[in-house]
């Protein structure tokens, strides 16, 4: 779910590749595959490295790198973004071509989904147009297998020109088949000739102007055929990669430049426009990959993904669709609720323990108070606290969702969706990247990567803020509890929490689409895209696997992120609440400013204080508001929630203040980390300052009416 940069310890990169050979002698293979067929199972399994996989398209959008050995050789693996095509649409089109192209590799592992290889072809053909050294690995046999899928493998390399494996990517050992085959192929054993895609004779005749040309002035660096046809068809973003390889413009050659047009004109001349020349050449794809499959592929029975579709028709109906997706929405926040909360005391305990013995380790070496103070009751309180509080939720609701990611159900969830972020002329894909949020909200930005539209991207990340992010939840599900359902845990106090979780989640999904609705009718105008979403086969997950990778990948991920903002903040916090300034401490001075801005919106001072100090972090919020409203200024040993309550009560909560904390907590600014992304992303410092500005914004207005209208009632 993209939720770690990289959790491998292997370097993730840009399409700017730099590749660490260990030795001169390693060769280059990219691994390249429509998203969802396994390729990311395939690159880890060879490569030996845990690299994060998800279940849905185009996730991939950084290269990795990996080793793999067979026989005496070693290679080095690259992991090129999932693609259906290289006619470079989007952002990961664009890498995955570019590192084909130009990337020096000595080969490229395409894989395949052996039960609709067909349409997996499409890729296959393209990435031959552009190198002879490619592998196809048809992978997913046991799914083709339990279909009834039967698959001629040499009929089909015969056709194509190229090695066709077959593999189970799961099972290591299948794979092995598959580097035999690379081997072969880079040591000239592959006596075929690859697959020459026939175009129309006007395409023909017009790559037959400019081919000769390029391949001259090439000097057989790159296809001169396969350029000859996009430089054909004006792809500008090639065309400025190709720049870059060749350091210079391809267009300031006199001869390149007046073949092309004498190409161009004699295309115009024969009736082809731009779009009917990319039409014509993608249908020529097609129809030729249908032909490679005719006579080598059987289906025997006719309805082979029969049970999918009727598993479809009930998750993904008008009728049952959305109940199920909330139904399980509210199972998954109960089974954390109710499981989180065992743990959590357990922690609680030891780590406050812990703080014990470090009290008397610090009495024990007669350390001064006000060290004992910042490093003790400062930095390890509120570090102890964010782990108490945050772990356990993060490490029952990652894996679960993680099952759901890996059973195929995330993609059914954005199907639902998508009618409804058409309708705001935004796009369906932006219900993954939601779900993405649900974890971790940087991680929802990055994971936009795949909404190819430029404004539609930028729609999802302003707005994926309204989906709280882990940081988040704990503060949500313990101001529910407290003020709403009632401190002692059990089943019924949990599923009704679990309710209430629920409902905060609908009214950010809510917010979502009314924002995007008002960014596309305001600042974004525009047509929503069409795009089909693909709705992948229902697989069987991995236990083992899941949980390792929402473990490893994303809980630790997580938490040790905040950990590294909590230390920190803790110092800084516990400073604030014990330097003071006349007779008030800095932390007071600061709550008793913002105090009647606060009470507007029916929070107070120090509410909206441990808001602005928890900008770094969301999880240190609360450990600021019990900071402030300490005397000691330290946060209290936090034995129950029920003392907690006690406090909030003494300092005037009521259920309008838990409520407004709930409202500001899903709709106001987006932690530091998701800011720095969104910059990095977008490359622009008004789009993050929009994107900042807007769920504040919101979150004001929000909180200031609920406030005063409750107040009125009351
Ligand atoms: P990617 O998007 O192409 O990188 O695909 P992944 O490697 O993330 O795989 C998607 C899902 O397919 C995961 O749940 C894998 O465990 C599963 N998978 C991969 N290869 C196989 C295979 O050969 N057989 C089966 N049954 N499942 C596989």
């Amino acid at each position: 779910m993209g939720l770690t940069n990289n959790s491998t310890g292997i370097k993730a990169v840009d399409s700017g590749l730099v590749i660490r050979k260990q030795t001169p002698n390693d060769k280059i293979i990219a691994v390249a595959g429509n998203p969802n067929v396994g390729k990311s199972t395939v690159f880890n399994s060879l490569t030996g490295l845990n690299q994060h996989t998800g279940n849905w398209s185009g996730k991939t959008v950084t290269n990795a790198q990996g080793y793999c050995t067979h026989g005496d050789m070693t290679y080095v693996l690259v992991d090129i973004p999932g693609t259906y095509s290289l006619m470079a649409h989007s952002a990961e089109e664009e890498v995955a071509r570019d590192f084909i192209c130009f990337g020096d590799s000595d080969a490229v592992i395409v894989v395949c989904d052996a039960t609709c290889l067909e349409r997996n072809l499409n890729l296959v053909l393209q990435t031959i147009e552009i190198t002879d050294k490619v592998v196809v690995c048809v992978n997913l046999m046991d799914e083709a297998k339990k279909k009834n899928i039967k698959i001629d493998f040499e009929g089909i390399s015969s056709k194509l020109g190229v090695p066709v494996v077959g593999t189970i990517a799961r099972k290591k050992k299948s794979l092995s088949n598959l580097m035999q085959s690379v081997s072969e192929l880079l040591n000239c054993e592959n006596k075929k000739v690859p697959i020459k895609i026939e175009y129309n004779t006007t395409i023909e005749e017009a790559v037959d102007i400019v081919e000769p040309i390029l391949k001259q002035k090439l000097n057989n660096k790159i296809n001169s055929r396969w350029l000859s046809l996009k430089l054909l068809d004006y792809d500008e973003t090639l065309i400025q990669s190709l720049n870059k390889y060749l350091s210079y413009d391809i267009f300031s050659d006199t001869e390149v430049k007046e073949s092309l047009e004498q190409a161009v004109s004699y295309l115009t001349d024969n009736g082809f426009t731009k779009e009917s020349l990319r039409d014509e050449i993608v249908s020529c794809l097609v129809r030729t990959a249908e032909d490679v499959c005719s006579d080598t592929m059987q289906f025997e029975e006719a309805d082979y993904n029969a049970r999918d579709r009727k598993i479809d028709k009930v998750l993904t109906s008008k009728w049952t669709g959305f109940p199920i997706m909330i139904a399980i929405l509210l199972i998954v926040f109960w089974i954390t609720i109710t499981v989180a909360n065992i743990p959590s005391e357990i922690l609680a305990k030891g780590l406050f323990w812990i703080e014990d013995r470090l009290t008397d380790l610090f009495h024990y070496f007669d350390a001064p108070n006000w060290l004992h103070g910042m490093l003790v009751l400062g930095v390890y309180r509120v570090l102890a606290w964010v782990i108490a509080v945050m772990l356990p939720p993060m490490a029952i609701f990652f894996p679960l969702f993680t099952l759901l990611e890996d059973l195929g159900y995330l993609p059914r969830v954005a199907f639902n969706l998508d009618k409804y972020f058409k309708k705001c002329c935004a796009c369906g894909k932006q219900a993954l990247t939601m779900c993405m949020g649900f974890g971790c909200n940087a991680a929802g930005i990055i994971g936009c990567r795949i909404i190819d539209s430029p404004r539609e991207r930028l729609i999802a990340m302003i707005t994926n803020n309204f989906v709280p992010c882990n940081g988040r939840f704990p503060t949500l599900i313990a101001i529910i509890s407290m003020f709403f359902v009632g401190v002692v845990v059990c089943p019924f106090n949990s599923l009704f929490s679990a309710f209430l979780l629920t409902c905060v989640i609908i009214l950010g999904i809510l917010m979502t689409f009314a924002v995007s609705k008002l960014l596309t009718i305001t600042i974004l105008k525009g047509v929503p895209s069409s795009f089909t979403l693909e709705l992948p086969p229902y697989r069987k997950p991995q236990l083992g696997r899941v949980i390792v990778r929402s473990i490893f990948d994303r809980t630790l991920f997580v938490l040790s992120r905040a950990i590294v903002v909590a230390a920190p903040a803790g110092l800084i916090i516990w400073l604030m609440a014990n330097i003071s300034v006349g007779d008030l401490t800095l932390l007071a001075h600061c709550s008793g400013f913002l105090d009647p801005f606060a009470k507007l919106l029916g929070m107070d001072g120090a509410i909206l204080l441990a808001f602005i100090l928890g900008f770094p972090a969301n999880e240190i919020v609360v450990p600021i508001i019990i900071m402030t409203y300490m005397s000691t200024g330290s946060i209290l040993e936090l034995d129950s929630l029920a003392s907690l309550k006690q406090l909030l009560v003494d300092n005037g909560w009521t259920w309008i203040t838990a409520v407004c904390v709930m409202l500001f907590s899903l709709m106001h600014w987006p932690c530091s980390t998701t800011c720095l992304t969104i910059k990095k992303e977008t490359q622009s410092l008004k789009w993050t300052a929009v994107s900042f500005v807007i769920p504040t914004v919101i979150g004001l207005i929000v909180c200031f009416v609920f406030a005063n209208i409750a107040k009125l009632f009351l």
